[in-house]
């Protein structure tokens, strides 16, 4: 059969991102063959409703024919153009101007990258080359917080805060410091306030304990995605904005996730009116369609660095930077976005939270969190105590395959969290399935 072989080539030959070498050999793959609006079908024809977007990046949902032939008619056209040499072509150039006039407050300058991480990445050497251009070339330390997620580059990697991407890679960097996460559910503070005050606080200690003269930039993610979805209490990031400026050190705004309309608005940003520094995106940028990150830079962060460099190159840039397809298809998903996606996205957002709201009632569900289409339900054994579900269990892959089999893909964290981000393309219908899938995998965990 089709199926088994392309398992066992699988097996053979494909290094899957971020999964156990023995442990997903030894499953199989399970092949994706195709998918259209939220709703994927496998190599066996079975249809199962995308509650992920994939990996939280199809924003739009599957099958748009506008994108296909955006990128068809910009393959046709002029598949390739650098953008070194002092050249470039028209649809980056469009985007960038698009993106630009959306972005929050003076983020006037885009950068094109290839994903998220190295948008990350790309971060980190620009706040470097401010800070030399600035004359201070001795702020090197970055400070990012507990439970986040910022790729997994040789230096993303270390601002990421999860074990999984540290233990064996020799990372984080002795530059690389965290402080705590806000994590609301867990948080032996009660109150937002509290807690808002506690990270302002801890972050300034941090800061005083590393010398405020050696402290470069401050990296967050406005709702944690890969740490379990963890949603900051309202204020906590304006608060968090606030403080870098006091303690002028850059702040940096990890969108990757929360961009283009996951949370509701085009930019999570956008929520509590902050401005950063810096903002990575990637994902929805392209809705998934093709590979597209892209940094936004602010007009001082731009300033100091072209003033700093003169007439000198900045000696950073990829080959695939700015890539025209990319940048056809990022435009062509935008034009969606603004036509009634992130309108759908906001009202599906809304029955999502209802819909999973109505299942904090079942034993196993310790909390429920979200914002837009952005949610998760943190499963525990014991709703007092907040035990986590035990090994036994396996959250990671048991839970998942059995949402699977009911025909559901959700995000299954192995601290027991299911994390949704279904496609803002999402019927009513859709919405209420993923709820009611979800609820069946629950009874039968119990
Ligand atoms: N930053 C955040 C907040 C992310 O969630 C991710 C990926 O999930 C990244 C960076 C890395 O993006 P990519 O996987 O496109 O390299």
């Amino acid at each position: 059969m089709l199926t088994n072989s392309l398992i066992e080539m699988d097996r053979q030959h494909l290094i899957h991102p971020v999964s156990s070498f023995q442990g997903h050999a030894a499953r199989g793959v399970r092949v994706l063959a195709s998918a259209k609006g939220a709703r994927v079908t496998d190599a066996e024809g079975r249809e199962l409703i995308d509650g992920f977007a994939g990996l939280w990046c199809v924003n739009a949902g599957y099958g748009h024919e506008s994108v296909v032939e955006a990128a068809a008619e910009q393959m046709r056209k002029l598949p390739y153009a650098t953008g070194y040499f002092g050249l470039g072509s028209e649809a980056p150039i469009k985007l960038a101007a698009a993106l630009a006039e959306r972005a929050p407050g003076d983020l006037n300058h885009i950068y094109f990258s290839l994903g998220g991480s190295d948008a990350v990445d790309s971060t980190i050497r620009f706040v470097r080359y401010y800070w030399h251009a600035k004359g201070q070339p001795g702020r090197d330390q970055f400070i990012s917080v507990e439970e986040g997620y910022h790729g997994s580059t040789s230096m993303g990697a270390g601002l990421t805060a999860l074990a999984g991407f540290h233990e064996g890679f020799g990372v984080p960097y002795s530059w690389q410091h965290k402080i705590s996460s806000h994590y609301t559910y867990r948080n032996p503070l009660k109150s937002d306030a509290e807690i808002i005050a506690a990270s302002v606080a801890e972050l300034k200690a941090k800061v005083a304990a590393i010398g405020p003269e050696r402290v470069a930039a401050f990296y967050v993610e406005p709702i944690q995605g890969s740490g379990g979805v963890l949603v900051p209490p309202k204020g906590w990031i304006k608060a968090m904005r606030e403080a870098c400026r006091e303690l002028d050190i850059l702040f940096i705004a990890d969108e990757v996730i929360t961009g283009f309309g996951r949370t509701g608005p085009l930019f999570a940003c956008e929520e509590e009116g902050i401005v950063p520094d810096m903002m990575t995106t990637a994902k929805g940028l392209t809705s998934g369609y093709v590979p597209m990150g892209a940094v936004f830079m602010s007009d001082h962060v731009f300033e100091t660095i072209a003033e700093g460099a003169g007439a000198k190159a900045v000696g950073h840039g990829f080959t695939y930077s700015a890539h025209p397809v990319s940048a056809a298809v990022a435009l062509e998903v935008l034009s969606l976005y603004e036509g009634g996606l992130l309108e759908n996205g906001r009202k599906a957002g809304a029955r999502l939270m209802e819909g999973l709201q109505s299942l904090s009632d079942h034993p196993l569900v310790g909390d429920v969190r979200g914002r837009g289409m952005l949610a998760a339900l943190e499963l525990v054994t014991d709703k007092d105590k907040k035990t986590r579900l035990p090994a036994s269990v396996q959250p990671a892959t048991r839970l998942f395959d059995r949402a699977w089999d009911k025909g559901l893909i959700v995000r299954s964290f192995a601290q027991g969290i299911f994390g949704y981000a279904p496609p803002l393309c999402c019927t009513d219908d859709e919405i209420d399935q993923i709820v009611a899938r979800t609820k069946a995998v629950l009874d039968e965990t119990l």
